[in-house]
Order: C-alpha cells, then structure tokens, then sequence
C-alpha cells in the first residue's frame, strides 16, 4: 500500500495538555540553540478539534500553567477556588470529615474546562510555528532496528467489512527522529509499546477508577462560584464500591458534578452511570441542580495506581508522558498539572539530545530521572499506597491513611503493596446476589429525565459521533464467551459499566442472545478495555474526529 510520508524531528502523539505543553516548551528551548532552528515539531490529536476529547474534573493546580505560560491567568470561563470541603454524604445528609489533612486543600486551585483550556495551549503552540494535526490519531509503530522510528496514522475510508470506500486514504507514515506518546489514559499505542517492549514488567498492578461527570447551568441560591465540595459515601458506600463525587460551581451558573467508581468493584451488575444519577438525588444535589439544564457529559478512565505502577517511560527512539504513564496524583486526583509537567520535561531532554545530535536511547534516559525528582515523582512516592489504603472500610481507611501521612507514604502492610488488577475482583452474580437471581430481577432506577438521565440522554449532549461505515473499533475477541460463559457468571458487566451504553444483548432472528456493539457511541473512556472480566475487549482506534465533541468538560 502506497502510504503518504513526512520526517519530523519529535512527533506528540496526542493534543492534550502533555502533548501540546511539551511541544510548546520544546519550541521555545529549540530558539535558543542556532542548530535547533528547522526543528520541525508536530502534534496529532485524534479528536475533531483540539479540546474535543479534552475532560477532566476539571480543576487544576495552575504550577505547570505558570511554568510554561508566564502571563498565565485563571482563564475567564473558570475561577480559582475559595473554598473547599471534604464531606461525607449519607443519603440524606452530609457532615464535613474531621480533620481533613491540608494536602487535600484545593484553595488558590483553577476550577475551568480543559477543553476550552487546551485550545489556549493549541494557539501558543501554532504562533511558535508547532504544527498540528486534529483527527488523525497514531495507529501503529514504525519499528526499525529495534527502535521506534515514527508512527502510522489510521486509515480513513475503510467500510465495516475493512474494504476501502470511494473515499479511501491510506495512514500517512510519519517518520520522527524521537516520538513522544501524549495519548491519555490507557493509550492504545503505549498499551502496544509497553507490551512490546515489557515497561511494566517490574510494576505494581495498574489501576483505574471511571470517572463520569456532568456539566449543569443553573440559577440555584445555593450556587456559589469558587466552591469545590469532594465527596465520600453515598452512593457508592451502599453498593460496597469505593470512589467518591466532586461538585464544582464554576462562574456563570455553571456547575461541573462527578463521580469517580475504583473498577475494582465485586458487583458485575454494578452501573456506574445509574449511580451517578442516584448521586444526583441527595438533598445538596437536589437542591443545585432542580430547575437547571444538563448542556455537557463526559467519561474517563483515570489511572491509578500510582508511583509503582509507573512504568519505563522511554524505550528507543520513544517517551511516555501524562496519565499514559500512569502520571497522577491518587490522593488529590489531579493529573493535568502532571501531564503539563511531564511533557515539559521531556521537552528538556529531547532538547539537550537534539543540541548534541544524539537521540539514542542513552539520551533520552535522563527524562525518567527528572520525572522521579520533580514534584511529580516526590508527590507520587509520598502517595504511594493511598489506593491500598482507600481499599479498607472506613473508619480503618483513614487510619491508614493517617499513619501514611505520617510516614511519608509506608502502609501498615508495608512500604510497597501491589494490589490486584481491576478485572479481576468481580464476585460472581450469584455470589454477591444470591443463588436465585436472574437479570431480570433487577431493580431498575426511576430517571425523571430533569434531574437524572439515562445514558442515551446524557450521550446526547455529548456530540458523540462516528463514521457508522468503518470497522467496529471495539474488538471482542471471543463473542462465544459472552453467551456461553459472562451471562452465568457475570451477568455482562460490559452493558452495565459502559458509559455510552456500546454494549447491548439483543435477541438475533434466530431467537439466540447475541452481543451488539454500538461503536458509534463511544465516548472513548477506555474503561472496557480494562474491567472485562475475561479481559476479551481491546478498544482499537477508530477513524481520524470521531468520538466526543466536548466544549465545557
Ligand atoms: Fe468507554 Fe468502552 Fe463504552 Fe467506549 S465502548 S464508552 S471506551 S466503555
């Protein structure tokens, strides 16, 4: 296949905040070295548009902001935060938990919408001459000599059969002397490169939360721009999950309300999407949004298993950054400021090895040290097993967590603790339901579509679309096991922990129970390529601009 070429110097394979963060630091450095002058930098992002798949929380520690914009100010859509609480919902009340410990102080912090946020980043990047490409998306290596020589863009134009359309383009092949993997949470690319290259290999189990939010307008009393409130217990204590809830009212009326699910939850039958509408049922919630208008939704998965499930950032001619490589903060669950940093850092590198004229694996080493002893490798050793530690009941986890803090990070159990990946935990629906239960037992929640939603509804606002005509960028690898083995003993967590509700058991003509996948609906979380319990779905890249198209998330 004849494919269209281009040699750059470093290729940022994602226009999120480490991507477009690094480019634009590498651009600035490269001005300062005479022979860095036709340093050719380019960026792909998979969405749309830069910002369209942008979603966090969002609220930001701007310290990475102000490093690499000097005139940084908390952007107009957004506010820093004044005050900040830490409370425990019951399902009826809240009361505030006693002596929260000032590292989880948010004041001074920049409540805004990363999407928004992202096309500010987008501009610095093209006035120093970066080059960007929105909707295409890195599907493969270039692997030459045992070292990562670039990358090949996805196809476009292939029907569902894989056949090329009338309007068929071949991937482009990008050759780069380094290529740096910005892809986010659970990136298909570094998946591949940490398989192929065994990065993970000395690490503690990766794990995941999925955190889904939504962005509300409202003309509540109670809505008070500045105020962040995180949150524990309901309703999750009551499904025995763990994670908690933000609420962030930002200017304008506008209120960013979440919830965060660990993946390591026993209940296969357990919906994350049906517990954030719960969620949205306490009094405090009730009371904000009553009378508003839902105008945004968003998913992801969020990495975290912290310090020691970092993987090696750099093989040949590659580097890893941000939530790619597992760059977050667990305690706070902040990871921007991190992917802004890292991308900064490896910036620096590239540009020390590019002065020289050597970007050999010995090279671009010195970016892993610098990531250890910045304050994303000091804060991460520090928060080592907070994800252990918020594994136990209360009130046993804050005493572990208690004595970790005074410890700089040692658990009872040890300095370093491993855990079990997420797929692994689910109980078997007899287990935890009891050895009479059929799905159709089920309780069904009540969506009064004002307050909660379905997730058809929700997906809505989301702008999510794909070219329906393309391969199903969802692979399952062995549809017999979802009849033969997950209805007995799962119950199909895939249609209940899917967001976007990709996954359907339908009755086929033949009147036997089938697996539909409604590609076109992926919000691109990534969570069903790690909670099947069988591990049987790989989320592949699907054609160049589809997915989301969030503007407030
Ligand atoms: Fe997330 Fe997978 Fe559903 Fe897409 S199909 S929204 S990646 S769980």
């Amino acid at each position: 296949m004849e494919r269209e070429e281009m040699e750059v110097d470093v290729l940022f394979v994602g226009g999120g905040p480490a991507g477009l963060s690094g480019a634009i630091h590498l651009a600035r450095l490269a001005k300062e070295h005479e022979e860095l002058q036709d340093l050719t930098i380019v960026v792909l992002e998979k969405g749309a548009h830069v910002g369209a798949h942008g979603i966090s929380g969002a609220v930001m520690n701007p310290i990475a902001a102000r490093e690499l914009l000097p005139d940084y100010q908390c952007p107009d859509h957004g506010c820093e935060i004044d005050q900040d609480s830490f409370v425990y919902f019951t399902q009826g009340g809240q009361f505030k938990v006693p002596l929260t410990p000032p590292s989880l102080s948010n004041h001074g912090y920049h409540i805004l919408s990363l999407s928004k946020f992202l096309k500010t980043l987008e501009s610095e990047a093209e006035s120093l001459g970066v080059d960007i490409f929105p909707g295409f998306a890195g599907a493969d290596f270039l692997i030459e000599d045992g070292r990562v020589a670039g990358v090949i863009t996805g196809d476009m134009g292939l029907d569902k059969s894989g056949s090329p359309k009338p309007n068929h383009q071949p991937g482009m092949l990008l050759r780069a002397r380094v290529t740096v993997l910005c892809e986010g949470v659970r990136g298909s690319l570094t998946k591949k490169l940490k398989e192929q290259f065994g990065l993970s290999s000395d690490c503690a189990a990766e794990n995941y939360a999925l955190g889904i939010k939504e962005i509300w307008k409202t003309s509540s009393p109670t809505h008070r721009p500045g105020t962040v409130l995180h949150t524990l217990g309901f309703p999750l204590q009551q499904c025995n999950a763990r994670g908690g809830g933000f609420i962030y009212h930002m200017p304008d009326g506008l209120v960013s309300v979440g919830l965060v699910t660990r993946l390591d939850y026993e209940d296969p039958l357990l919906n994350p999407h049906t517990e954030f509408q719960r969620y949205k049922t306490h009094p405090y919630l009730k009371e904000l949004l009553t009378g508003g208008e839902l105008i945004d939704y968003g998913a992801k998965a969020i990495a975290e298993g912290g310090f020691h499930a970092i993987p090696k950032l750099t093989v040949p001619g590659a580097m890893i950054c941000g939530e790619a490589g597992g760059l977050l903060n667990v305690f706070k669950l902040k990871g921007i400021h991190y992917a802004m940093k890292s991308g900064m850092l490896a910036a620096e590198t590239l540009c020390e090895a590019l002065a020289q004229g050597d970007v050999s694996h010995e090279a671009l080493l010195p970016y892993e040290t610098k990531i250890r002893e910045s304050y994303i490798g000091r804060e991460m050793y520090q928060t080592r097993n907070v994800h252990h530690a918020l594994s136990s009941k209360l009130p046993w986890a804050f005493l572990r967590l208690g004595f970790q803090m005074i410890t700089g990070g040692r658990d009872l159990f040890g300095s370093r603790l491993n855990g079990h990946e997420d797929h692994t935990t689910y109980k078997t629906i007899q287990e935890v339901h009891g050895a009479s239960v059929t799905l159709e037992d089920r309780e069904t929640f009540a969506y009064d579509k004002s307050l909660t939603f379905e997730r058809m509804d929700d997906l809505f606002v989301s702008g999510t679309l794909h070219e329906e005509n393309q391969p199903v960028h969802l692979l399952v690898h062995d549809s017999d096991i979802c009849v033969s083995k997950c209805k007995e003993e799962y119950g199909y967590p895939c249609t209940h922990f899917c967001p976007a509700q990709v996954y359907e058991m339908v009755e086929a003509e033949d009147g036997e129970t089938r697996l539909q996948i409604n590609a076109s609906n992926c919000l691109h979380c990534k969570t069903c390529d790690i909670a099947d319990p069988y591990l049987n779905i790989t989320w592949a890249l699907p054609e160049g601009s589809g997915g989301p198209k969030y503007s407030w998330t």
